[in-house]
């Protein structure tokens, strides 16, 4: 006999239930588009495309209930653009056509994705960016460079920005696009970093054309899209709540122990530097729950920041503590093209190379502070002398 579910938590379940009886395997594209399905996926989204229309609180139980049954998720580390931005745009802004063709394949991470909006003259100012595309028919014909593009070299589309019209503002005269990373005129050049990997590229786009049904949200409208893109990237870089004493602070006691190491004063810094993790941790418990309850609070904001200064002084304090062997880079400084980002942290020397790239990615510290400044503190904000002059008008170097 079937009944049907009283509580959300009870389709949850029985989904949770139907995955795990109908799959063989507990990970992989098969299990993944099963997930999707069922709408397991990301949960919050609508019925039919990877989600029940729930609330998000419930996505963590989800993972936490298959991880215990055996899942894992290499899904989410392969595609982080993906899953983490480039769906929640497409749920948010996208049609139905487009969700319909990319989000499965983006979430069981047959298609990767990349996030094309630095330029060479516009990272903190992205609003500010040249690339142009210009309207043919029922195709935009695009030229210009975009600069630092993770994983291009691997993607299968890309989120772009560009300028479409250059006689207003600059945040009006924006246009987003995804783009087939294969078309004719696309470009993609390594950029190696001082881990040895190029994870990310210089793309260059020479009249490359992309079909109007390929624009995601009104012509415009772009910079509403971006700022969509950019919150769920800073949220995904600075709240992620991992176990307690893992990850940076994880390493940093062990090589402590594995070196002996007796010296009081090197262990109160430890101590100092764990108990501001785990402070850190549970601030972020309490701004995911704040979320949740759709109220981000302020602890949002200060994570990406924090997050960014802490780890520096972290994997610092463990190079400190290797001594001369934190000097050499074990197995050799090798140029590689990962087809993974962030996982240089595999030693501490590397570690200690990316976490350099901390306070830039997904928005300078610099930049957070002025955001913390004014939108959370209400200070005065800073003067913006080009805000309402057209972008062509606009002095550029
Ligand atoms: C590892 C890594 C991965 C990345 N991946 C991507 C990607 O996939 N896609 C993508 O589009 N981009 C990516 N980026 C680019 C990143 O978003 C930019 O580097 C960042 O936004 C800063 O821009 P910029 O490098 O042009 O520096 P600039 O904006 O030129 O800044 C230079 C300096 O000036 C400071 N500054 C600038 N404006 C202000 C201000 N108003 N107030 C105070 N100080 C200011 C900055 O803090 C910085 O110290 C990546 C970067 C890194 C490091």
């Amino acid at each position: 006999m079937t009944t049907t579910p009283n509580t959300e938590q009870e389709l949850i379940d029985e989904r949770i239930g139907q995955l795990l009886a109908e799959s063989t395997e507990r990970s992989g594209p098969e299990f993944w588009g099963k997930m999707y399905d069922l709408g397991l996926a990301w949960v919050h989204f609508s019925e039919g495309f990877g989600g029940l229309g729930l609330s998000p609180k419930y996505q963590k139980g989800i993972i936490a209930s298959l991880r215990d049954k055996g899942a894992s998720f290499a899904n989410y580390q392969t595609n982080l653009l993906g899953i983490g931005m480039g769906g929640p745009v497409l749920s948010a802004h996208g049609t139905d056509e487009q969700k319909m063709r990319w989000l499965r394949p983006m979430f069981t991470a047959e298609e990767i994705w990349c996030q094309m909006f630095s330029e060479p003259g516009s990272g903190s100012d992205v609003a500010s960016l040249s690339m142009r595309a210009v309207r043919d028919g029922d195709e935009w014909i695009v030229n210009g460079q975009k600069v630092w593009t993770t994983l291009a070299h691997v993607a299968s589309w890309g989120m772009l920005v560009t300028r479409t019209d250059p006689d207003v503002p600059k945040h009006q005269g924006l246009t987003y696009f995804v783009v087939d990373m294969k078309s004719p005129g696309v470009e993609v050049r390594p950029l190696y970093q001082i881990t040895g990997e190029a994870e990310f590229n210089e793309v260059y786009f020479t009249d490359t054309r992309i079909p109007d049904s390929d624009r995601v949200g009104e012509v415009g409208d772009g910079w509403r899209l971006t700022l969509t893109t950019l919150m769920n990237e800073r949220v995904a870089i600075g709240s992620n709540v991992s176990p307690r004493g893992s990850g940076a602070i994880g390493d940093a006691v062990r090589v402590f122990n594995e070196k002996g190491i007796t010296d009081r004063l090197k262990r109160d810094q430890l101590a100092g530097l764990w108990v501001e993790a785990e402070a850190m941790r549970l601030t972020n418990i309490r701004a995911s729950d704040h979320r949740k309850k759709g109220v981000p609070g302020p602890e949002g904001s200060t994570g990406k920041l924090h997050w960014a200064d802490l780890n520096k002084r972290i994997t610092e304090f463990t190079l400190d503590l290797l001594g001369a062997d934190g000097l050499v880079l074990p197995g050799g400084y090798t140029q590689s093209r990962p087809s993974v980002a962030g996982l240089s942290g595999q030693t501490a020397q590397r570690a200690f190379l990316r976490a350099r790239a901390n306070s830039i990615e997904g928005g300078t510290s610099e930049v957070m502070k002025n955001i913390l400044g004014e939108r959370v503190l209400g200070l005065p904000g800073e003067p913006r002398v080009d805000k309402d002059l057209p972008w062509k008008d606009v002095p550029r170097s």
